[in-house]
This record gives C-alpha cells, sequence and structure tokens, in this order.
C-alpha cells in the first residue's frame, strides 16, 4: 500500500480498478525487483510477448483490407521481430541476472538492437519498426491504454499524467469511478469536468504514473486529496463506508435545501446559478435548485464534436437548455476557446502558441475568426426567442474588445432580420471579468455592458502570474491574496454603482472558505457546479450580513493571504459552531 499526495478537485471518494491513458512523456516505473519475484516477471514478460502478437494479428484483419496487401508484410515482420529467440534470451537474462523490470530490460535490449540497425545503412529504416514494437510492449506491460475512452471495458479509476480537453468530454460516469492524474490544478479543465460529472478527483499527484501499473488497485479521496495505490482490505473497506457516508449526506443535503430560498439569516436574497459544459446539465442544475445557469461554458460544444458545430447545433443546444430552464435565466458564453481547452484539428488555438494562456484564446479567437463567432451568435439570437437567454463575453481585456463584439452581434442581429428568420432583438450582454484590467477598468465597462461575471479562474491566474493548471505552482493560486480581493471589491462596486447585476462564476464562488467574504464585499449571485448548489445554499442561510461585512472589512485591512485566510477560517468556524 502506498500514499500519494495531491490536490483535491472534485469531492467524493471512489475504490477500483485502475485504468491508465498512455502520455508519450509516462516513464518507466519500479526498475528493480526482488530475487524471489523473478520467476512471476520473466512469465509476465512472455505473457506481454503473446499479448503483443495478439494485437499485431487483430491490427492485421482489421486493417489490411482498408490499408492494401502490401501493410500484410509489415505487421509479419513485426511479428517475426517479437518473436525473435535472441530478444526472448537477452530479456529474459537481464531479468534473472540483474533483477530488472521486464518493462526496463525490453528498453536495454530494444536500444542495443537500434544501435546495430544504425551502424548499417541497409538496415537503418528498420529503426523505426523496432520503436513499433517497444511501444506496442510497453503498452501491453504497463496495461496502458492508447488513450482511446472506448476501449474501457469495466469501470474503472482513470490514471494519467495529462488529460485532453477531448478525452474528458468522452468520460462517463458510470465508466469512470475516479480520476487521478500528475498534471492540472483546482480550476484546470479537468477539475471543471470532473465537479460537472460528479467523479471524485486528484490532480498533482506527482510520480504517480511511474508507479501504478495494470491490475492495480486504487482509492482515490477526492475530499482529501489523497490516492492509495493497493489499499489493504481494512483501508479499502473504510474509503468504501466513507464513499457510501458522502452519497447519503449529499442526497439529504439536497432533500431538505432543494425547496428553501438562498437567504441570508438577515433577510438578504441571493441568487444561486449553476455553471454547466453540456446541455445535459441542465437537469442536475434543476434538481440542485439552481435558479439559472450563470456560464454555459460552450467551448465544450467544439471539443466534444472535435470540429467546429453547425448553427443547427450551436440553435439546438442553446434551445433545448432556455426551454428546460424558462423562465430562468441562461447566461451563455461564447466560445471560449484556446489555451488549455485547445480544440481538436489544430489551428491557432491549440497548444502550439509559446505562451497559450496569453496568446489566440477566447474572444481574441473570435476576433480572428469572425465567420465563426457569428454563427455562434446566429444561434443564440435564434434560441432566445425559446427562453431567458443573456450573452456572456469571455477574457475582455480592453472596451474595444466589448464594443468590436457588439458590432458583431448587431450585424448578426440585421442579418437574421433581412433573411427573415425568427430570433430576439433585445439580448442582454455581458463581460467576464476574469483579466485585472477588466477589473481596474470594471466602472467604464459598467457603462456599456448589461451585466458582469467575474470569473476568478482567470481572475486569479492573470493578478498573480499563475498557470491556473500547473500543479507546481498550485500553492501561489491564492484566491485570498489581497490583490485578487480588491480587484473582486472593485468590480463589486463598479457593478452596483452603475446598477448591473453582478455574479461570479469562477470556482471561488462555490467554496465555503470564500462565502462570508464575498457576501462582506456585496456580491449577491454565486454561479458555480451544479453540485456544490445544496451545500452553498446551505451556509448562506446560516450567515448574517451585518457579520459578513465585519469579516470583509477586517479580511481588507490584511496585506497577506495566509492572514486574510486565518479571519476567513475563523470567520467559517465560528458558523459551523453556530449549526451545531
Ligand atoms: C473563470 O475564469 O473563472 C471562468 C469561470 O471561466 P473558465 O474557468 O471557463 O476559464
Ligand atoms: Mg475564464
Amino acid at each position: 500500500m502506498e500514499r500519494f499526495k495531491g490536490i483535491g478537485v472534485s469531492g467524493g471518494v471512489a475504490v477500483g480498478d485502475v485504468y491508465i491513458i498512455e502520455s508519450e512523456r509516462m516513464t518507466v516505473g519500479r526498475r528493480k525487483i526482488s530475487p524471489d519475484g523473478v520467476e512471476d516477471e520473466v512469465e509476465r514478460f512472455h505473457d506481454a510477448i503473446s499479448k503483443a502478437i495478439e494485437g499485431i494479428r487483430d491490427d492485421q484483419t482489421r486493417l489490411v483490407p482498408r490499408l492494401g496487401e502490401e501493410y500484410l508484410a509489415i505487421f509479419d515482420s513485426h511479428i517475426r521481430l517479437l518473436d525473435d529467440k535472441m530478444l526472448r534470451q537477452s530479456v529474459e537474462r537481464r531479468i534473472r541476472e540483474e533483477h530488472m523490470v521486464a518493462e526496463t530490460a525490453v528498453d536495454e535490449v530494444l536500444r542495443e538492437h537500434v544501435k546495430l540497425l544504425f551502424e548499417d545503412k541497409s538496415t537503418a529504416r528498420w529503426v523505426s519498426d523496432i520503436y513499433d514494437i517497444q511501444s506496442r510492449l510497453h503498452r501491453v506491460l504497463m496495461g496502458r491504454s492508447t488513450g482511446d475512452l472506448r476501449e474501457m471495458k469495466e469501470p474503472a479509476i482513470v490514471v494519467a499524467e495529462d488529460l485532453m480537453p477531448s478525452q474528458t468530454v468522452s468520460f462517463d460516469r458510470e465508466q469512470v469511478l475516479g480520476i487521478a492524474m500528475e498534471e492540472g490544478g483546482i480550476t484546470s479543465h479537468t477539475a471543471i469536468i470532473a465537479n460537472a460529472l460528479g467523479i471524485p478527483a486528484v490532480v498533482g499527484v506527482t510520480g504517480l504514473t511511474a508507479e501504478v501499473r495494470a491490475g492495480d488497485r486504487l482509492v482515490v479521496d477526492g475530499e482529501a486529496g489523497e490516492v492509495v495505490v493497493n489499499p489493504d482490505p481494512e483501508t479499502a473497506e473504510r474509503y468504501v463506508r466513507i464513499e457510501q457516508d458522502i452519497v447519503e449526506s449529499d442526497r439529504r443535503l439536497l432533500h431538505e435545501q432543494a425547496p428553501l430560498p438562498a437567504e441570508t439569516v438577515d433577510g438578504w436574497r441571493t441568487a444561486l446559478y449553476a455553471n454547466i459544459e453540456f446541455p445535459k446539465e441542465v437537469e442536475t442544475a434543476l434538481e440542485n435548485g439552481a435558479e439559472g445557469i450563470g456560464l454555459y461554458r460552450t467551448e465544450y460544444l467544439y471539443l466534444e464534436k472535435g470540429r467546429e458545430p453547425t448553427e443547427e447545433e450551436h440553435y439546438e443546444a442553446y434551445r433545448s437548455a432556455a426551454e428546460a430552464m424558462w423562465p430562468r435565466p441562461v447566461v451563455i458564453r461564447t466560445l471560449d476557446l484556446g489555451a488549455d481547452k485547445a480544440a481538436a484539428g489544430g489551428g491557432r488555438e491549440a497548444r502550439s502558441e509559446p505562451n497559450p494562456f496569453l496568446g489566440c484564446r477566447s474572444i481574441r479567437l473570435c476576433f480572428e475568426r469572425e465567420p465563426m463567432f457569428k454563427t455562434q451568435l446566429r444561434a443564440i439570437l435564434r434560441a432566445s426567442v425559446f427562453g431567458y437567454i443573456r450573452i456572456l463575453l469571455p477574457m475582455v481585456t480592453s472596451l474595444a474588445e466589448v464594443r468590436w463584439a457588439q458590432s458583431i452581434i448587431e450585424e448578426v442581429r440585421d442579418e437574421l432580420y433581412t433573411e427573415g428568420i425568427k430570433h430576439e432583438g433585445d439580448v442582454e450582454v455581458g463581460a467576464m471579468i476574469e483579466v485585472p484590467s477588466a477589473a481596474l477598468q470594471a466602472d467604464t465597462f459598467a457603462e456599456e455592458v448589461d451585466f458582469f461575471s467575474i470569473g476568478t479562474n482567470d481572475l486569479i491566474q492573470y493578478t498573480l502570474a499563475v498557470d491556473r493548471s500547473n500543479p507546481v505552482v498550485s500553492y501561489l493560486f491564492q484566491p485570498a491574496h489581497p490583490a485578487v480581493i480588491k480587484l473582486i471589491k472593485n468590480t463589486i462596486d463598479a457593478g452596483d454603482a452603475a446598477g448591473i447585476p453582478v455574479a461570479m462564476c469562477g470556482q471561488m464562488s462555490g467554496d465555503l472558505s470564500f462565502l462570508i467574504l464575498l457576501l462582506g464585499l456585496g456580491l449577491r449571485a454565486f454561479s458555480t457546479s451544479p453540485n456544490v448548489l445544496p451545500e452553498l445554499k446551505r451556509a448562506i442561510r446560516m450567515v448574517s450580513i451585518e457579520n459578513a461585512r465585519e469579516v470583509a472589512a477586517a479580511v481588507l485591512e490584511e496585506s497577506d493571504a495566509a492572514a486574510a485566510l486565518k479571519i476567513l477560517r475563523a470567520g467559517r468556524a465560528d458558523l459551523l459552531q453556530d449549526e451545531e
């Protein structure tokens, strides 16, 4: 049994078998075996050879009819290479005499092979075939998949170095019991999807992939941010019980809170909205008592399809969300592709930029690809006839961007009118406040937009210069940093002064540690993962605004995040005490 520490980004506990997703950089772990493990290791190696050959035969049957007869010979040569007596003996010798794990022994033998092939020009062309069979053997030995989640046969816990958005969007809650990953932070796209689907997840687990292999059993504790590899029976049983308790208390909480208003003890009403990535989440949002959708991350429509959706596909998605939520509002954020949310098929928004978070992301990408932006806007205006839709512009850094987007919305409206297509003419347009320049200029922005939504995931990233998905610098991702708090306050004050609504849709809005502070700063609308809403409502119903204002005033006096957190922790402890 081995324990790993990481960052718990999606609550709950899962216990299950591991399903490893291969990535280029994965290392071979467990380099030495004990003398009494030698025979098992040799057997594992021979087993892997048989399975790899079987795999090649399957590919041969499947692919040769499609690729042509000339590929038959290539597959045959790979089988011959794997079946080579010299290869088997050399690997076996290293396992027996040097106690290497099979993966390392295979690497060493094949490396020597490659060296020999390179010495002779006529054989150098075989090198890529050696690499091919090496990676195939690795996959079998380490039980790693090719990254295609459709290959997953049984429900399991997904382990990976990192996951692409195109992989996370294909997660099936029934199949993916939990996620444990080396990369990522609390606001990375994997964390967002895990939360959306209610999958327990721990990210930033350094060294995990080198130590886990097929056949291992894992515990993912999303509450404590811990991963346990091969737990002993008592530990596993304890975690299963914790898992059952969490499910049971969540159910009770939901039942108890759903009919109640989100109102503080001194009678201040707040609005609780849900963040969604897929239209099907609307149902969960309603079950959890959402008063609307505060953030619809529409880029997942692109990521899910691996291509640009058609106008009709956009329209269907938005119309179904608007109809299901009516008369509640649905805030549709326009395309926020780029950076860690790279679309399939490359393009500027893919990770190839040197500084993707500072590059052609979000509204900037829409600026570059106006026809794509217009397609989405046409669908939004058309769908608005069926409900209460509002448009939210992401990552605006200057008024020029807001004005440009507004002018495109007007153009699209005129086009629909001329074409005689039914649409809503008067849709509210809001700005996400998620970069410091917008927060500092919030008073001027407030004169030109209908509402604000504070995106703390990016606001913290850009204010503190800390990559939101890099676990190495995650300790610097501090919502309680005085600079962040000042920008939030400035935005709320500017919105209030101009009389426009201000909501918060970053992860901070669903984090109970910051609730008293945010209420004290004047925030009255929160948008977060649907499954957090019942807990958030319960906490709001225990706070008094008078007390929250005092806490906020004290926090604003502090000059560092640690001191601010101390005050917030004390405030939360008082709250919990009152509950008892
Ligand atoms: C944010 O930045 O806080 C936000 C809500 O948007 P996203 O996480 O999608 O960037
Ligand atoms: Mg953002």
